[in-house]
């Protein structure tokens, strides 16, 4: 399909997109890395009188580490985190989720915030993002403001981002200690995308559980947090038994999605197995 006609314009800076967002409020769509939006032009879902392209503007691509915090910016692509030695040695968890994420082409051209941004309930990012504890830094015509990941994703397809608000950062928490991370992803065969997603990240005291974190995409509408299995491995003991009994909490309190590739009971029994091993390949990485 062809998508309806627009008008194309390329900001210069943060601050020319955040003004033409201002003139062109509701008829205008930003235009990161294109490989969500324009599919959706292309099938007429979205049919924005003018594209606001951030590509260019090169403030808004960097993986730094400041003051202990983790900072990316919202146009770094998949490609960039995947390869990016910084994050493979302080926060792994990113570069295993990006190989899992779509193809070359893809990862080459899409960008961290355009996915977040985008909220797709089967996208690989929001359940690192959730695991992380991850801010997101937003800017606007009022001017900055931090949304917690758990705030984030409010429901399919939609952020807590305002109209006229760009997704600037995302920031987190740089790992500290003995820790484990893991990103295990069962794909839909057509689609690739995330029937099950499940991102850990954990720390060991001894044989304990010091901290867990763990969030899941692809079962219900939106990303979450899998409250039920970080209550029951905090402070408990990292053996196997253990650790499988908590990973049978990870859709506590979810209505899980059901289509015509899975029920919502297969999404549900797959949530735990894959929960179950994002959960031992973390612990015994963190040892
Ligand atoms: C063939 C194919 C396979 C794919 N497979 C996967 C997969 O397996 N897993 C997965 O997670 N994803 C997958 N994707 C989606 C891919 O990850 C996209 O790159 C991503 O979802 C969107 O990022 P983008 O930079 O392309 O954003 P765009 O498509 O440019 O934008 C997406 C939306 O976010 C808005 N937006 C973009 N940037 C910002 C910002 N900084 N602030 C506010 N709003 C913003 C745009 O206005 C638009 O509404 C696939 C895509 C394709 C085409």
């Amino acid at each position: 399909m062809i998508p309806t006609s627009f008008d194309y314009i390329s900001a210069k800076s943060l601050d020319d997109a955040l003004s033409l967002l201002a003139k062109h409020k509701d008829d205008a769509k930003l235009l990161a890395g294109g490989h969500s939006l324009l599919p959706a032009m292309k099938l007429r879902i979205a049919q924005p009188k003018v594209l606001i392209d951030i590509s260019r503007i090169k403030d808004l691509n960097y993986i730094r580490e400041e003051g202990g915090q983790i900072r990316i910016g919202a146009m770094t692509t998949h490609f960039q985190i995947e390869t990016s030695e910084l994050l493979r040695r302080a926060c792994p968890l990113l570069p295993e989720a990006a190989t899992n994420l779509g193809d070359m082409q893809v990862r080459n051209k899409g960008t961290i915030g355009g996915s977040i941004a985008h909220a797709d309930p089967a996208a690989d990012w929001p359940a690192s993002i959730i695991a992380l504890n991850a801010e997101m830094v937003a800017v606007g015509p009022k001017g900055e403001r931090v949304i917690k990941s758990d705030e984030f994703f409010v429901e399919l397809f939609t952020s807590a981002l305002q109209p006229g608000e760009i997704l600037r950062e995302i920031r987190f928490a740089a790992p500290k200690g003995k820790f484990g991370q893991a990103y295990l992803k069962f794909r839909h065969p057509a689609s690739g995308f995330a029937v099950v997603g499940i991102a850990v990240s954990l720390t060991a005291e001894g044989s304990k559980c010091g901290s867990c974190s763990v969030g899941v995409t692809g079962v219900s509408g939106k990303a979450f947090r899998a409250g039920g299995v970080e209550r029951a491995l905090k402070g408990a003991s990292l053996d196997d038994k253990t650790v499988s009994a908590a990973a049978d909490h990870v859709t506590d309190g979810v209505d899980a999605n059901a289509d015509l590739f899975a029920s919502s009971d297969y999404r549900k029994h797959l949530a735990q197995v894959y929960a179950r091993r994002a959960l031992e390949t973390a612990v015994s990485r963190a040892k």
